[in-house]
């Protein structure tokens, strides 16, 4: 079966009720017939569950839908996003090692990077997200993973995955990919060499804006030390935001296409708009890395940036002027939700500090939504016309 029917079909053993929907498996515990069968399971010698910290049916459906739809060997779930990005960490470096990501990461990734992973004695290096010639130079004798994030938040810069994974392959380190932003109906980063790919669920996943969550997919060897990780330490994805998150995924593939075209069909009408300076999507032919973008996605994703000529002043009025699209600190939403990073999440940077994310004064980000693009489009232009 193609992946995006794996993403309907899988699904957890009917009980006696022969239901058609998948129940709701919430049970922290799990019983045996005997000792000898709970002998077994605690030996790791059945497939048993045995406690909803390791394992619960809800979280193992959702988790194998995601294992056929990135194309992985085997993943595990957890309970938001970070707690994805932070196992595969701590699960695989130790002291002495070197981590190089790249520039332009989700900002809580940025705070683990700086500010934790260093007190554990690992070491962070960063890397250009539109300069991919730097990278090579950067790799340390104690270089153990590359980690990135394709397309970039906010900047919407394409990093060609096919390089990244010839170049770990290369120097024998692991290749990390948070693939929230594409999805893994748009881009799959194992298929050009990646390791690992993190998530984080609560994104276009659920995408309405209800649960957290997040998953690693990779190689098994790599997900059985996360899986161990995890099990020990205790970020497990519940049972109801699992059984959530499988269903959302039954619609993931139809719900993409249509935030993709929506998200096109903006950045085509406001590319050249007067009170616009630039307009940045991978499938408009004027991004820089269209090329790369064409070649590894299978459209452009949900996300438009664009930058308001009137810069910050601008930008606080055309939030102040939308009266559809919604102002919230989220994103894959059937909601469009526009942002203003230099006035919200980056407001705390310096202005040099902001231009070396490429976060320019008046940079607007939109994430298209699933209503119908005349009712977007309306309401993005009328309040462009008050900036
Ligand atoms: C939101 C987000 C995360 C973190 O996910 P949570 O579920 O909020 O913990 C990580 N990476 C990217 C790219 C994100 O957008």
């Amino acid at each position: 079966m193609k992946p995006v029917t794996q993403a309907i079909r899988i699904q957890t053993e009917r009980t006696n009720e022969m239901e058609h929907s998948t129940p709701l498996f919430l049970t922290s515990s799990f019983c045996f017939d005997n000792a000898e069968e709970m002998r077994a399971a605690f030996a790791d010698e059945s497939n048993d569950n045995i406690y909803s910290r390791f394992s619960n049916p809800n979280v193992q459906e959702f988790t194998d839908k995601m294992v056929a739809l990135e194309g992985a060997e085997a993943g595990y779930a957890t309970a938001t996003g970070m707690s994805a990005v932070f196992a595969s960490f701590m699960a695989l470096l130790k002291k002495g090692d070197h981590l190089l990501a790249c520039n332009s990461l989700f900002g809580s990734t940025i705070t683990v990077l700086n500010k934790y992973l260093p007190n554990f004695g690992i070491e962070v290096s960063y890397v250009s997200a539109a300069d991919t010639a730097s990278w090579e130079a950067a790799i340390k004798p104690n270089t153990k993973m590359i980690y990135l994030e394709t397309p970039t938040n906010p900047g919407l810069d394409i990093i060609d995955l096919a390089f990244a994974g010839a170049l770990a392959k290369k120097h024998h380190l692991l290749l990390n990919v948070d693939n929230c932003f594409a999805t893994p109906v748009n881009q799959r980063p194992i298929d050009f060499g990646a390791d690992l790919v993190v998530h984080s669920a609560t994104k276009w996943i659920d995408g309405q804006g209800r649960v957290l969550g997040g998953v690693v997919l990779g190689k098994k060897e790599l997900i059985h030390q996360i899986y161990l990780f995890c099990r020990s330490t205790g970020p497990a994805l519940s049972p109801f935001n699992a059984w959530i998150l499988s269903k959302s995924l039954e619609t993931l593939d139809v719900r993409m296409e249509r935030h993709a075209a929506n998200a096109l069909q903006i950045a085509k009408t406001l590319e050249g708009h007067e009170k616009i300076s630039w307009m940045k999507y991978p499938f408009l032919p004027s991004h820089p890395q269209h090329a790369i973008a064409v070649q590894q996605m299978k459209n452009g994703g949900a996300l438009v940036s664009f930058d308001l000529k009137g810069g910050v002043e601008s930008g606080r009025k055309f939030l102040n002027h939308l009266k559809m699209l919604s102002l919230t600190a989220n994103l894959g939403d059937t909601r469009s939700i526009a942002s203003h990073p230099a006035s919200t999440t980056h407001a705390k940077l310096t202005e040099a500090e902001r231009a070396a994310v490429n976060i320019t004064p008046g940079l607007i980000r939109i994430s298209a939504g699933l209503e119908h693009i005349d009712d977007i489009l309306a309401d993005i232009l009328q309040a462009l016309e008050q900036c």
